[in-house]
């Protein structure tokens, strides 16, 4: 018989209270979201309508790759373009015709705005639906917004996908659907233990080319493989797809729990179960035991950026021994995470929007072994001699299921191995 996991005996967090602030927040826009999106839809380009600053961004953030034929760019509008709209827009359909007209390969065009107070007054679905009108059948074009303003890094590729839902075509076939854009080697991964349960159809939401039988209908039943997706969640409700709540399937624990929901959907048997997962469940607890030894009675500060803070801060409570003070996320959307909240134990502050100010002065007072926090915020606290960990690096690391749980382990105790170090060092 499959283990259960078990909830905390002190009660879990769901119906704990949030501490609610706004005020300045220090993350990074949902154009970051780009740079994973352009590997996974491998026809898909994504237009940035954008300044200088969104070309930088993307420019580093992608690092120093250069395509012969890159997926994504920046349609630099100068301020001058902008003063006229109606020459804006015939300036956008200039880019967008010769772009089509080079690259025939592309299928889905995404026009993505961003801050500038000129670009958000483009109306930017509107010339997506001129544009597809001109383009159809042979390209689709989208539009969302990854500025800085609306959007938190994670919720670009939330856009990204709650923009595709409406398109997509009926299907009333019984299916169920995964939604994420995960690395490929760790989707197949999740494909091929919910296959070896004989559970199929299974579908996946980004598809990796437009021209795929991806539809969806009152049949389809979807998971969630990312916890940032509520407004894509809340897309796919509305054409009548059923969502399975479920721990997101980070650590041993998580992934058991997230393949259990969909198994007892599709009444998988016990012992089937029990037959696909022993192997990996064995090697994941293994592989968190030796990657987590570092982490024992550590303590960790979260500051909202990824989304991924409630199961993480799960995760590392439950499996890896430490002790979370603050958990921290930009929003926390209980019918996506409230599965997550029912395992965490109560104890941390659970925090939802950020004053910057106020939480580093939490953070500093606490003084945590460790702090997930972006980028912006590591350097000043590492300067205070905290112990920092990226928040970035979740969503560019290969993190979920069992083959990945020692390696997430690993991400958080590598910042505490360096900070002992230094101290070594600077005892010496
Ligand atoms: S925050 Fe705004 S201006 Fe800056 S890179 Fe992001 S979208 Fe562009």
């Amino acid at each position: 018989m499959t283990e259960v996991p078990r909830l905390p005996t002190s009660g879990g967090c769901r119906s704990e209270p949030i501490l609610k602030q706004r005020g300045q927040r220090e993350v990074f826009c949902g154009l970051t979201g780009i740079i994973w999106l352009h590997r996974k839809m491998q026809d898909a380009f994504f237009l940035v309508i954008g300044s200088r600053t969104c070309a930088h961004l993307l420019q580093s953030a992608a690092g120093v790759m250069i395509f012969a034929e890159p997926r994504f760019g920046t349609a630099i509008l100068e301020e001058t373009d902008l003063a006229g709209l109606a020459d804006a827009q015939t300036e956008l359909d200039k880019v967008v015709d010769q772009l089509l007209a080079r690259r025939t390969d592309i299928k889905q065009l995404f026009l993505v705005g961003s801050c500038p107070s000129e670009v958000i007054k483009l109306d930017l679905s509107r010339a997506a639906e001129r544009m597809t009108e001109k383009y159809a059948p042979s390209v689709r074009v989208l539009n969302f917004s990854g500025s800085g303003i609306e959007t938190t890094f994670t919720q670009g590729e939330d856009a990204c996908l709650a923009s595709m839902v409406p398109v997509l075509p009926v299907c009333d076939e019984r299916q169920l659907l995964l939604v994420g854009a995960l690395p490929d080697v760790v989707e197949e991964q999740a494909v091929a233990l919910l296959s070896a349960m004989g559970i199929q159809p299974i579908k996946v939401l980004p598809a990796p080319r437009s021209d795929t039988d991806l539809g969806i209908g009152t049949n389809t039943v979807f998971a969630l493989t990312q916890p940032f997706l509520g407004d894509t969640h809340a897309a796919l409700e509305r054409r009548g797809a059923r969502h399975l709540p479920a721990p997101f399937p980070f650590g041993e624990e998580g992934t058991t729990a997230w393949l259990r929901a969909i198994a007892d959907e599709f009444d998988i048997d016990a012992e089937t179960f029990e037959r696909v997962t022993a192997a990996p469940r064995a090697r994941a607890r293994k592989a968190i035991a030796q990657a987590s030894e570092a982490l024992r009675g550590k303590s960790i500060f979260f500051f909202p950026d990824s989304q991924l803070e409630i199961p993480l801060a799960r995760f590392l409570t439950r499996e890896c021994g430490m002790e979370a003070i603050e958990v921290g996320a930009p929003f926390i959307h209980k019918g996506i995470v409230g599965p997550d909240l029912d395992m965490l134990a109560q104890g941390p502050t659970l925090s939802e929007g950020q004053d910057v100010d106020l939480q580093l002065d939490r953070c500093r007072t606490a003084r945590p072994d460790l702090t997930v926090c972006g980028l912006g915020l590591a350097n000043p606290l590492e300067a205070d001699g905290l112990a920092t960990k990226w928040a970035i690096e979740l969503v560019f690391t290969p993190v979920h299921f069992y083959e990945q749980a020692g390696d997430l382990a690993g991400l958080f105790s590598r910042p505490l191995r360096r900070a002992t170090l230094l101290k070594l060092e600077a005892a010496e």
